[in-house]
């Protein structure tokens, strides 16, 4: 191909990007990561379009936590390409990553069990969006600084009660049931009120009215346009709640379609009885 054909082509490729801009947030090319001998991420693309709830499925090892390591600059890719409304995000760090407005959850790490809902909610912000809330803040404008913590306060029991987690707020983190901790985990990652978000595995541990409830909200907050990519064990979740899939397998994407397609695809019936689920 002469370099002209390529500059043409490539100059196509970002017009259509601009394009897809908005309705593809997320776009994923050609992710590749290696560890020692095992290709853990193969080759993989995908979009996740906008306001939708997107599923990432695949059997054990298939590479799913490794793609949103990637994604979300946990882990920098061998190869490839990340762009998030309309940006590379390639190799940037986590935070600013959050800072445009992609994020992940987290789990409640130790430290922060010793913490209450409440102090787990105001250090969320930190190293993420809201950290701008602290940097602009003008040393000696103690107004300011006022102001500023009364709204992050505000944003904080607007969350905590969107959750319905606010009776729980002086409660210690290291208390909290399974399901509670990741809808705590889930209100950290929307304090910083990001326009996507990154769920690993949000229902582990969860028990089915906590599961519903938390369904419920994320659903809600779907309506409200956010959007979601779930990785989930459960294939009949997804099935029920997405409406796309992506399926992964030894590192690569096996298919992508609606809940049905991915359902009567016999290579995904395969690569689930082939493989640990
Ligand atoms: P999944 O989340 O789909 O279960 P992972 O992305 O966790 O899969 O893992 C994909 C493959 O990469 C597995 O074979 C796993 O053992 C390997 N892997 C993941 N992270 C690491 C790491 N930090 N070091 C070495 N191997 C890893
Ligand atoms: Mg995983």
């Amino acid at each position: 191909m002469s370099e002209t054909t390529e500059q043409a082509d490539r100059t196509a490729a970002e017009a259509s990007n601009a394009d897809e801009r908005g309705r593809y947030p997320l776009q994923v090319r050609n992710l590749k990561k290696t560890f020692g001998g095992i290709t853990a991420v193969d080759d993989v693309s995908f979009e996740v379009e906008e306001g939708t709830l997107t599923g990432l499925i695949g059997p054990n090892g298939a590479g799913k936590s490794t793609t949103f390591n990637l994604i979300t600059g946990m882990n920098d890719p061998d190869a490839g390409a990340v762009r998030f409304n309309g940006e590379e995000i390639t190799r940037l760090a986590s935070h600013e990553i959050a800072d445009r407005g992609l994020v992940r959850t987290f789990q409640i790490a130790r430290e922060l069990e010793e913490m209450t809902v409440l102090e787990n909610m105001m250090l969320a912000p930190k190293n993420q969006r809201g950290e701008k809330l602290w940097r602009s803040v003008v040393p000696g404008l103690r107004d300011d600084v006022r102001r500023q913590e009364e709204e992050l306060l505000e944003r904080v029991w607007e969350v905590l009660d969107f959750f319905e987690i606010d009776h729980l707020a002086e409660e210690y983190a290291g208390n909290l049931s399974g399901g509670q901790r990741k809808l705590l985990e889930m209100a950290r990652a929307l304090l910083t009120d990001p326009d996507m978000l990154l769920l690993d595995e949000p229902f582990a541990g969860v028990n089915p009215s906590l599961e519903r409830r938390l369904l419920e909200h994320i659903h809600e907050l779907r309506e409200d346009g956010y959007t979601f990519l779930i990785v989930e064990h459960d294939m009949d979740l997804i099935m029920n709640n997405c409406e796309r899939v992506i399926v992964m397998h030894q590192g690569k994407i096996l298919m992508e379609g609606t809940p049905a397609e991915v359902k009567a695809s016999e290579d995904v019936i395969e690569a689930y009885l082939g493989g640990e689920v």
